[in-house]
């Protein structure tokens, strides 16, 4: 199926870049705006990059989220969707993609990810429960909360240490996993959660070995392991980079091996394939009967669960796609690039490179601005204004308040700049570090954002803030002056 993997090619010369193993079939024109309208475009969304519209953008590094660019086998299998309430052929051909690609046995969709995480946490989670985790993502973590249940994360030291070299950073510390049992008790612990290529730390992975001394404790005391394989697909990929007994293996199996340690595998298909949607996998006849009553309450019937036929159609072609080392390695090869250029030119990014993005850290980029002033959320709107470049704030914006209405200050604050699939070239990944390299010398004119407006569940999507001085205008001018146009 697949010619190469490496898209990391050596030049005559010696030099390694990434090159584009695909050729772009169907393009979409961008806006690089002048640098004026940008400004106008960030304060009209609260110095918030979610509420910003991509006419006004010119690089979307937003997400990975559902926008990575589809095959064109996956848009032609689009043409033969079945549309049907239920009995969808659409649907038994996703539920044998998700068979041979996952290796589980009974199959049920959910119309995203956090869909799936309602389900599990209202079917698995009661008041008082523990849920130890390798680390949090925004949705999980507010449906667990909603259930009554309280999230640990149980990382290792390595997890949090921005400039590292260690290649398993999202591994759970066993040890306190058992401690934690110890503690609470496993009656008060229904799963542990592990989440491939963990997010909020940086798209870090998991190894295989870890994953075995997990299954070890959980099966002692016969705790569920629930697999988030939203981003499964890179962090296999990482495996075989990274774990030397599995240099040799497919990526197939290299999945196959992963969700065999989990009783109960969830997904977002939004990351894993390019197409809306989700879904959950179990060999267990009980997780599956638990689950698949709550399915056509939320979701929609069995066969369809939210969504598109069409979308179902294209992402039993993408879980095939995913296995293809050409197709998974793509991402992580450019994010590596960019990495490794920000990294040589003194930029404090999360090192080694992950999976889904670039990760900067902001709380040392802009030392400057205390953390109550939310360097992440800062550094985002300051990028945007002098290059169009939207990123995302993962930091404590994306965090919430205690029951005193005092933040809590997140462990990392990042400015994560997605690389989603196929969707960029090496020429507009240079621009980005370019103006990533520009603001780091005008970094003093950066300050701080305070909220005006601050809902109180997952505010970082529709919250609006704004600057705590006249810093945008200043970094306007400054810009104008070095480059001497507005773009
Ligand atoms: C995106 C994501 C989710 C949520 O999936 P949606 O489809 O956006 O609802 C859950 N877990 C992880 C690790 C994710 O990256």
């Amino acid at each position: 199926m697949s010619t190469t993997g490496n898209h990391t090619i050596r030049f005559f010369k010696g030099e390694q870049i990434p090159v584009e193993l695909h050729k772009v079939r169907m393009v979409q024109k961008l806006n690089l705006k002048p640098i004026d309208e940008r400004l106008k475009a960030i304060e009209e969304g609260g110095h918030n990059t979610f509420l910003l519209k991509t006419e006004d953008i010119f690089l979307d590094m937003l997400t990975d989220s559902g926008v990575n660019a589809m095959s064109d086998n996956q848009v032609s299998s689009m043409l033969r969707a079945d549309d049907a309430y239920s009995g969808s052929q659409s649907f038994y051909r996703m539920e044998a993609a998700l068979r041979d690609v996952f290796g589980k046995e009974h199959i049920l969709p959910a119309h995203q990810g956090r869909a799936a995480e309602n389900i599990i946490s209202k079917v698995f989670i009661k008041e008082g429960d523990i849920i130890p985790t390798n680390y949090h993502f925004t949705t999980t973590k507010a449906h667990m909360e909603l259930n009554g249940g309280k999230v640990v994360e149980i990382f290792g030291d390595e997890a949090l240490v921005i400039k590292s070299d260690y290649p398993f950073k999202g591994n759970i510390d066993v040890k306190k996993f058992e401690q934690l049992i110890e503690k609470y008790g496993a009656d008060r612990i229904p799963f542990i959660r592990l989440e491939a290529s963990t997010n909020l730390i940086g798209g870090q992975p998991f190894s295989i070995a870890n994953m075995r001394e997990v299954k070890k404790v959980a099966d002692k005391h016969k705790i569920m392991i629930v697999l988030d394989a939203s981003l499964i697909g890179e962090n296999a990929w990482f495996i075989k980079q990274r774990e030397e007994e599995f240099a040799n293996h497919s990526i197939q199996d290299i999945l196959l091996t992963m969700c065999k340690f989990a009783d109960l595998v969830y997904f977002s298909s939004r990351k894993v394939t390019s197409t809306r949607g989700g879904g959950l996998c179990t060999d267990d006849k009980e997780i599956y009967m638990k689950l698949r009553d709550l399915i056509p309450l939320y979701e929609g019937f069995l066969t369809y669960g939210g969504m598109s036929v069409r979308e179902i159609e294209a992402m039993a072609i993408g879980l095939y796609e995913t296995t293809d080392e050409t197709v998974i390695s793509q991402s992580p090869a450019f994010i590596k690039y960019a990495v490794d250029e920000l990294d040589q030119a003194g930029i404090p990014v999360v090192t080694p490179a992950g999976a889904l993005g670039c990760h900067v850290d902001a709380m040392n980029f802009l030392s400057h601005v205390p953390q109550e002033e939310y360097p992440a959320g800062a550094l985002a709107s300051a990028l945007f204004i002098i290059s169009g470049c939207r990123g995302m704030e993962r930091g404590t914006i994306s965090s919430e308040r205690d029951e005193k209405g005092n933040d809590i200050l997140a462990d990392m604050e990042l400015l994560r700049l997605a690389f989603p699939r196929r969707v960029f070239t090496l020429s507009q990944t240079k621009f980005v570090i370019d103006r990533l390299l520009w603001l780091y010398e005008n970094r003093e004119l950066v300050g701080g954002l305070k909220f005006v407006e601050e809902p109180p569940v997952l505010r970082f999507f529709l919250g609006r803030l704004t600057a705590t001085s006249d810093w945008p205008v200043k970094l306007v001018e400054k810009f104008k002056a070095d480059f001497g146009d507005s773009l």
